[in-house]
């Protein structure tokens, strides 16, 4: 391979995969924000954890054909559903970046099984996938008040579940644990890694804002207020003991908060 490889260094590093993301109200971030009424640019991410027993994704963000042909993936949906997506801006050609194909992926983790984080589940039928039962079980009979965000076909087939009840440490190793932070959907899990120089909390949808975690503003968009608050005191709580930085998906100043992969990462 002809590729410089960024990640096979032995060491653990989180590198952030930017695959495009869509344009939507920001309403659905915080329904009584001053700019409710203002579509932003919602960004996706994957996120691929470098670790001397195997490479680990987190969530697959998007599927490549919701940029050319979004009918295929989201059906009448799509007609109010605008996605910018580039050629480059989906977990395969992100990972060859890193001089990685998807047969170097081991083991993927999904946050939750929204349509933007599932879209690439299909390139690895070889890997195990974590996923809370509850999840998986939301997602195949979803309600109506979520069933347009999951696309089924990203995740009804020819994949290795691990389904789990709980929390889980993926490497029994104290690296890497699954957290489970529900209320966002039932069954949503956050990433928490010990990085050697600061750990990291990856928190998906846990929120989509960290500064509305922060004052507690319920999103536009959500399963359980209820168990949103605990996970969002949870979270704080795991803040507090490691001093872990804290990571949301689809943070809207991600240019210039987040490491630009294949030459930033953290770790
Ligand atoms: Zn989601």
């Amino acid at each position: 391979m002809t590729n410089v490889s960024y990640a096979n260094t032995g060491e653990m590093r989180v590198y952030a995969l930017f695959c495009g993301g869509d344009f939507m109200d920001m309403a659905v971030f915080d329904p009584f924000d001053e700019n409710v009424g203002t579509k932003v640019f919602n960004p996706y991410f994957s996120y691929l954890i470098t670790h001397p027993k195997g490479n680990v994704l987190f969530d697959t963000a998007g599927h490549p054909d919701l940029a050319t042909d979004p009918h295929s993936r989201m059906g009448d949906a799509a007609d109010a559903f605008v996605v910018k997506m580039g050629p480059d801006d989906w977990v395969v050609p992100r990972l060859k970046q890193l001089g990685l194909e998807p047969a170097d992926i081991s083991t993927v983790i999904q946050s939750h099984l929204h349509f933007d984080h599932t879209g690439a589940l299909g390139w690895f039928p070889h890997a195990r996938v974590l996923v809370q039962r509850t999840e998986l079980d939301f997602a195949m009979n979803p309600p109506v008040y979520q069933a347009g965000a999951f696309i089924s076909a990203d995740f009804d087939s020819g994949l290795n579940w691990d389904r789990l009840d709980g929390e889980r440490d993926v490497f029994g190793d104290g690296t890497i644990r699954c957290i489970p932070t529900p209320g966002h959907t039932p069954g949503h899990q956050s990433l928490l890694i010990d990085l050697p120089s600061r750990p990291l909390f990856l928190l998906a949808d846990a929120h989509y804002l960290l500064s509305k975690l922060r004052q507690r503003v319920m999103p536009g968009f959500l399963w359980s207020p209820d168990a949103l608050l605990e996970s969002w005191d949870r979270i704080e709580e795991i803040e507090r003991q490691t001093n872990a930085r804290l990571v949301v998906t689809h943070e809207l100043d991600f240019e210039t908060s987040v490491p630009k992969s294949p030459g930033e990462f953290y770790s």
